[in-house]
């Protein structure tokens, strides 16, 4: 099928101005092609927050210039279209080469200010579910309306929850049919980072021996995304140490509100440090450290507990990656040796936060200890429990009434919140100063699984309002809104019974 013809006329998405930084890369980084055309796109979501950052203007979102650019009918001015080539290790299990087999970078276009996070100051934007590559091996090229929704929903809620993250700018649907377990509704998303590159992309060139490829790319990714570590007595050294610094960090996060990405493949790891490659993520409601989110995940390998071990065992991927490049396998073990402190670290100040805590003490972690027995134990409500704790007086034993009816066995919080109280009493916590800290880090709102799904299945039949309305929630997770009250309730019963898995 042809791209339709949209003529001479100019639309404002046609104003972005493409460049393609990763297509000055020799040619074996990636194939160039063009998207595979869709029928019918019309637009399901899209993020004003992640439009403003690349100056795009939202009232373009309903303009057929828009849908028809992001769908992949439409190739823009400047764009240079490529699949990129990476390998991976899934399931712990060498994997040889992968590649974006369904997605495809546009190219990079400027998003404000250079920043230590964004050097670059320009984001990449990538089509995901847009045909056939070179690299779909099995796969058909296609993404589904389903996954499509979860991963534009959940990138801006990470990122309203301040936890780093690929963003999403919109998707787009199409009336063509993707065959997955029964026949689905097709979808495109578009991704924006400031690279895409993963773990994978060095493990392909390091398993392949080809160490002259293998430096070109670290140094296209320390020039420019980490310019300050060019300076370093041995760059690759600091480069391992920083994404392994980076990883530590965004996992302790992930813990901290119950986020499990659920395929935590060397593929699905972004050199930035960034959540990227949504699928079969969740979110914790009742708290279970074992919960299993992927239900394709049968050995529990990527379990909410196995999260932080897994991170480091991505690292350790990377640095064996990285070896040839590094030199001394010591230095590479120094950079890696970072990983355990900065995550104990890390998790440590996002729990005393979470708790109202302003000082550390000793016996903290017996605290901290207590209470996730206390969440196993009772399969407490995981962003239920924090928030309400948010509005526990010290010298009030009724205000615990909200967060302690979230719990069965009320003899064990109650000696809980007794150790609880007594470690505020010591640092002479303010109840109203605490519960506007606790508050602005204990999010009321997440992406769970049952209310994606609604919003999912209204989609499927081309009601696009709940994807909106869910994505506005999403965008305040630390709000009151009292008005959106029973998304921040327990799931009912039904969801249960939902199961994510790998078939997206
Ligand atoms: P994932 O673990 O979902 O990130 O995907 C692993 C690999 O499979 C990546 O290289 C993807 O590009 C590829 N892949 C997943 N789904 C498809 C599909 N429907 N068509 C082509 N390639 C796919
Ligand atoms: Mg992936």
């Amino acid at each position: 099928m042809n791209a339709p013809d949209t003529g001479s006329i100019r639309h404002a998405t046609d104003s972005l101005p493409f460049e393609n930084s990763f297509a000055a890369l020799p040619g074996d980084f990636y194939t160039r092609l063009r998207p595979t055309p869709v029928p019918a796109p019309h637009l399901v979501g899209a993020s004003t927050a992640a439009a403003r950052m690349i100056n795009l203007d939202p009232s373009e979102f309903h303009s057929r210039g828009f849908v028809e650019a992001f769908a992949g009918n439409r190739v823009l001015p400047g764009s240079i279209p490529l699949a990129a080539v990476y390998s991976g290790h899934q399931f712990g299990v060498w994997a040889g080469q992968l590649g974006d087999g369904r997605a495809i970078l546009l190219g990079d276009v400027p998003a404000g200010n250079p920043t230590e996070d964004n050097p670059t100051g320009r984001l990449e934007l990538q089509l995901k579910g847009s045909g056939l590559t070179p690299y779909s091996r099995m796969g058909d090229g296609r993404a589904v309306l389903r996954s499509s929704i979860r991963e534009f929903l959940c990138s801006e809620a990470m990122a309203a929850l301040g936890i780093p993250t690929s963003r999403a700018l919109c998707v787009v649907g199409t009336d063509m049919p993707v065959m997955r377990e029964t026949p689905e509704t097709g979808a495109i998303a578009t991704r924006m980072a400031p690279t895409f590159v993963r773990f994978g992309s060095f493990e392909h060139w390091s398993y392949k021996d080809r160490k002259t490829e293998l430096k070109i790319l670290a140094d296209y990714v320390i020039d420019n995304f980490y310019p300050a570590l060019r300076e370093a007595p041995n760059p690759y050294k600091a480069l391992l140490q920083e994404v392994t610094r980076r990883t530590a960090e965004l996992i302790a996060q992930w813990q901290t509100v119950g986020f499990m990405h659920g395929v935590m493949n060397t593929d699905n790891m972004s050199i930035l440090g960034l959540t990227i490659d949504y699928g079969p993520f969740g979110f914790m409601d009742a708290f279970d450290a074992g919960h299993i989110c992927n239900h394709s995940d049968h050995q529990g390998r990527y379990a909410y507990h196995m999260q932080p071990r897994i991170g480091q065992w991505n690292c350790f991927a990377l640095g064996q990656a990285l070896l040839p490049l590094i030199g001394e396998v010591d230095d590479a073990h120094a950079a890696l040796e970072v990983y355990k402190p900065v995550y104990e670290q890390k998790l440590e100040a996002l729990l005393h936060a979470k708790l109202g805590l302003k000082s550390v003490q000793p016996d903290d972690g017996a605290l901290t200890d207590a209470m996730f027995s206390l969440l196993q134990e009772n399969h407490v409500d995981f962003t239920l429990f924090f928030r309400r704790l948010g509005d526990l007086k010290i010298d009030d034993p009724a205000s615990d009434e909200p967060v302690r009816d979230l719990i069965i066995d009320r003899p064990a919080f109650d000696a809980w919140a007794e150790s609880y109280r007594r470690r505020l009493k010591q640092e002479n916590s303010v109840d109203a100063e605490r519960r506007a800290a606790m508050n602005a880090v204990n999010p009321k709102f997440v992406l769970r699984n049952h209310l994606a799904q609604t919003a999912i299945e209204k989609a499927q039949n081309k009601d696009f309002s709940e994807v909106d309305n869910l994505l506005r929630i999403l965008e305040k997770p630390f709000d009151e809104q009292p008005e959106n009250e029973a998304y921040a309730d327990l799931p009912p019963h039904w969801a249960s019974q939902l199961e994510v898995s790998c078939s997206s």
